[in-house]
């Protein structure tokens, strides 16, 4: 992509409404703009990333197995009379009824609706085990949207639900969940902290919060240091391995970690001293495993083997997909802007002409940007009739991970510069070097 001919409408000046990082820099950086209260457009920039993260779910949603499928965002009342929920969601429910007078409502989330697909589809234990997900919009009518995309009215979720003949297999459901969420989120280059949490409105018994720790953070947590040495990494999982995901979930969960809603300051105290830690933390996704509360109120049964007709075990799984930009960007900034990590960034590299219109530099820049682009990555040129400064500093702003700078000078000796945004180093190479380089990095061959 050209910048020239890209709409990037970045802002000098920091908007007033703005008082988190990540919401400032997402506006200044073209990246979304409010429509109302916790409503957004989403511009091309933030849009890319946006799939970035969608695909990252996608794929590790796959790897375990689990199928991508899509609900409405316009649901009927009536299936959450059933629950019980269409009273118990109370205003951020967004109520609407249709020319037939007839009562919707936007969906929030999608227990209700996926178990009525199940209950009308599946009636054998043979069936199971099934686990679906969608990612979709949702909307909850928030007392305070705030923070830019991290608390919304209008969001995407992915969220997804596992259905089971035993408690036993739900459980299994449960770690494979928290597997896969480990490894997405270490792909979106965060270190998101499974602690224990509340299942508040869901109701049900095991849950886990996901949360990145930062500053800005909505949630105090209280956790034993020695979890932010964990890494998923690049293990292969067998996600039909009972035992080998009760690990991963032993490994991970074990030691202390949770929200306020169930600290235990007894327990806390019994972390070493020196290893005991109280912070601020973005809730980026939580797991649950409720049992049998939807299904036996909606009727969701299977016959088991026995011949015995039983409710399923169910559980729901969620990411905040738009509240993820927001928070990815809450850990890692600096003073001029984002610093996308390499799994999520926009574009995979930006490549800066510091003399357009100079026929040397201008050839030199389009070979660079036809080489990336038949490595199967995405460059963002910047081609505009400028001066140098500008065009770092909306490099900076928009924060991918690499430059490379191209200019007569340069040029004169063989070289262009190549910098990483993460840590300002530049280093001056043949522009092949470079190009070898950026597919190194983003593990293409060359
Ligand atoms: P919170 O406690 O932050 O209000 P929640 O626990 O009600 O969130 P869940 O029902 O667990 O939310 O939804 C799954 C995920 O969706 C959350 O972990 C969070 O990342 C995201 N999410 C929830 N509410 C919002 C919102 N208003 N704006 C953006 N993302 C949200
Ligand atoms: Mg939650």
């Amino acid at each position: 992509m050209r910048l020239s001919r890209y709409f990037l409408p970045v802002l000098k000046e920091t908007p007033s409404e703005a008082s988190i990082v990540s919401h400032r820099y997402m506006l200044r950086a073209g990246m979304i703009k409010q429509s109302s209260a916790g409503i957004y457009s989403w511009l091309p920039l933030g849009y890319k990333v946006l799939k970035k993260i969608e695909n990252i779910v996608h794929e590790e949603q796959a790897r375990a197995g689990h199928m991508a499928m899509l609900m409405p965002t316009i649901q009927s009342a009536d299936l959450w009379r059933e629950s019980g929920r269409y009273d118990a969601f109370g205003d951020e429910m967004l109520r609407i009824k249709d020319r037939h007078d007839h009562e919707m409502l936007f969906t929030p989330t999608a227990e209700e609706l996926i178990t009525d697909i199940f209950r009308s589809n599946v009636s054998s234990y043979k069936d199971l085990p099934l686990t679906m997900y969608q990612i979709q919009w949702k909307f909850r009518d928030e007392r305070r949207p705030r923070f830019g995309v991290m608390r919304g009215r209008e969001f995407l979720m992915k969220d997804g639900y596992n259905f089971d003949l035993t408690k036993e297999d739900a459980l299994h459901a449960y770690n494979r969940h928290l597997v896969t969420y480990l490894r997405s989120y270490e792909r979106m280059g965060l270190q998101a902290i499974p602690m224990r949490a509340d299942s508040g409105a869901m109701g049900g018994d095991d849950t886990h919060e996901f949360l990145v720790l930062a500053d800005t953070g909505e949630s105090e947590v209280f956790y034993d240091s020695e979890i932010t040495d964990l890494t998923f990494g690049d293990r292969a999982v067998d996600f039909d391995d009972v035992a080998q995901c009760a690990a991963v979930m032993e490994e991970f969960t074990s030691r202390y970690a949770r929200t306020d809603e169930t600290h235990d300051e007894a327990l806390f105290m019994q972390v070493p001293e020196d290893r005991r830690r109280t912070a601020r933390g973005i809730e980026v996704g939580q797991i649950f495993y409720f049992g049998t509360k939807y299904s036996e109120a909606m009727g969701a049964t299977v016959q088991g083997p026995d011949g015995k007709v039983v409710p399923v075990h169910m559980g729901s799984h969620g990411i905040g997909v738009s509240r993820l930009l927001g928070a990815i960007i809450e850990a890692s900034h600096d003073d001029k802007g984002i610093i996308w990590p390499e799994g999520v960034t926009p574009f995979h590299c930006g490549i800066v002409n510091l003399k357009t219109g100079d026929a040397e530099a201008d050839a030199a820049c389009q070979a660079l940007y036809d080489s990336i682009t038949a490595l199967g990555l995405e460059p963002l040129y910047d081609d505009r009739k400028m001066g140098a400064g500008g065009k770092f500093a909306t490099m900076d702003l928009i924060g991918l991970p690499w430059r490379i700078t191209v200019g007569p000078r340069g040029l004169k000796n063989g070289v262009v510069e190549l910098t990483s945004r993460r840590t300002g180093e530049s280093e001056e190479m043949p522009p092949e070097q470079a190009v070898l380089r950026i597919a190194q990095i983003y593990g293409k061959a060359a």
